[in-house]
């Protein structure tokens, strides 16, 4: 059974007598632009619901912008002396940059993930969390939590081994001198307020203003920390179903904490939980000469939201997933596609043919009928070839005229094959037809030419070249010569692209121009 099938099974099983529609929640604190890796928790919840819908069992996805949190630093691609100021603040009190619609830097960060999230598929009631500070609705917990102070502490000391301070209170009082909420330091409830200093050396990243008084804790006064907050939330959003990354997820980890916290201070079952591993991105294409990681952003724009899914979810959750934009993952991606969709239309029952319909966005499922599936690879060298008909070598490729289905995915091939070669695609899948001889192709040796001169005679003589035929002709050749494989492809393709590897040999000579391989061939042969 696929991951998400039996997650959303156990999660039926778990809440059967629940009845009102089960919260699904995860989180992020917009400091920057979000990570792809954050994708793959957001998609996490995204499938399970998608997974609960298919069970009948109601449920609504709640996805927050953590906004009240501090920026306890600055992403490089902000100006560093604008922002220096305002570090410790609550991220939703410090401006955007200029020139956006943002109403601040959590919403100017936080807008963008919710639209990623939006176009991969997922139906999310997105907010922010400063709104349930503002509205009051976290206030009873922030009582239950300063009032539980003793409890947290032990908590904190028991799983974390983390020690506070005897007079340390679970609240982050906003300065209402400064504006930070990462350098105060609260103490002595009364019931109503608070007592609270700006603490100058609390943290090393954020200096505090010495000011101290007494402040009501409520109504958007100041925020729980993290752990504290994590377990409140669960309890003022009914949250039943709420998973993270592994790194939370370890023994005496914050996940631990903030079960710990749920239960005995305020008193509310934890979520279900489910644990994730990483989605790890090895192109260092983007990370380095951006400055940006591979953004959620980049990859959205650069894969279809099948694939992107694909790539998320289509792995079992507790395994890592390496991508690279910027080597073949991208391609592999598609061929894994291809295989699901060949089970999916041979009506097999097995996961494959279920991830199938799963990767593909909820609104794209009525639209999943049998097409024509040409390589992403061999697509990508196509939209190279300017002088090739894109839809007449498809339609060489299929044996059959193209259907509106097989266009539709053609095209959309067609336009992400583009884009990736423009931003990410490596050397070895850009390809172009060398006018003249290439200088590599002077080089090679008896053998090698030997290989086109066979090669030059099959050519000759053929009337067409179909692909699948001449690449069993091309095996017999090879092998009757006793020719490496290498020596004998490369040769192919030093003659034409000047490089040493390139499409499927057999498909790539057939659609190139039949004379032009003879001329060409022959001139490389003509020199021995
Ligand atoms: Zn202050």
């Amino acid at each position: 059974m696929f991951w998400a099938d039996k997650k959303a099974a156990e999660i039926k099983e778990h809440f059967k007598s629940e009845k009102n529609p089960l919260v699904i929640r995860d989180e992020k604190t917009t400091s920057g632009w979000a990570h792809v890796g954050s994708m793959r928790s957001a998609a996490m919840h995204g499938v399970i619901a998608e997974a609960l819908n298919d069970l009948n069992v109601a449920n609504v996805y709640y996805f927050e912008s953590n906004d009240f949190d501090a920026m306890d630093g600055i992403p490089v691609y902000l100006d560093e002396e604008t922002y220096k100021p305002y570090l410790g603040m609550p991220l939703r009190d410090i401006p955007a940059p200029e020139g956006g619609q943002a109403k601040n830097l959590a919403e100017y960060f936080a807008e963008d993930f919710r639209r990623v999230i939006v176009e991969t598929g997922f139906d999310v009631k997105f907010y922010y969390g400063s709104e349930l500070y503002l509205a009051g609705k976290m206030d009873e917990v922030i009582r239950e939590a300063i009032l539980g102070a003793d409890t947290i502490r032990k908590i904190y000391k028991e799983i974390a081994k983390s020690k506070k301070e005897d007079l340390w209170l679970p609240i982050m009082i906003k300065c209402p001198k400064c504006g930070k909420i990462a350098t105060t330091q609260a103490s002595d409830f009364d019931g109503d307020t608070v007592a609270f200093v700006c603490n100058p050396t609390k943290v090393e990243w954020a200096k505090g203003c010495n000011h101290s008084g007494r402040i009501s804790p409520f109504g958007g006064n100041a925020k729980l920390p993290w752990k504290v907050e994590w377990a409140a939330k669960w309890k003022v959003m009914q949250v039943k179903v709420e998973g993270a990354g592994k790194d939370h997820s370890t023994k005496g980890g914050s996940r631990d904490v903030a079960s710990a916290i749920s239960e005995e201070v305020f008193h509310y079952d934890p979520p279900f939980d489910s644990p994730h591993e990483f989605f790890l991105v090895g192109g260092k294409k983007i990370s380095s000469s951006k400055g940006l990681g591979a953004t959620a952003r980049a990859i959205v724009d650069l894969i279809p939201p099948k694939i992107f899914r694909l790539a998320l979810v289509g792995k079992n959750i507790m395994q890592a997933v390496n991508f690279d934009p910027a080597g073949d993952s991208i391609p592999v991606l598609y061929d894994w596609y291809d295989k699901l969709a060949e089970k999916y239309w041979s009506d097999s029952k097995d996961d494959d043919a279920r991830v199938f319909v799963l990767i593909h966005p909820p609104k794209e499922r009525g639209n999943l009928e049998k097409r024509f599936l040409p390589r992403f690879s061999q697509v990508v060298f196509l939209v190279q070839m300017p002088h090739m008909d894109l839809y007449e070598e498809v339609e060489k490729m299929k044996g059959a005229p193209l259907t509106a289905h097989d266009k539709e995915e053609l095209d959309l091939r067609a336009h992400y094959a583009k884009i990736w070669l423009e931003r990410e695609a490596p050397e070895e899948y850009k390809y172009e037809i060398k006018k003249e001889v290439p200088e590599a192709a002077r080089n090679l040796n008896e053998n090698q030419k030997k290989a086109l001169k066979a090669i030059l005679d099959i050519i000759s003589k053929a009337e067409k070249i179909d692909g699948q035929e001449l690449h069993t002709k091309l095996h017999e050749v090879r092998k009757e010569l006793n020719i490496e494989p290498s020596d004998f492809f490369s040769a192919i393709y030093l003659s034409i692209l000047g490089k040493p590897n390139g499409p499927k040999a057999g498909w790539f000579l057939s659609v190139l121009d039949h004379s032009f391989l003879i001329r060409r061939f022959g001139q490389i042969v003509d020199q021995v």
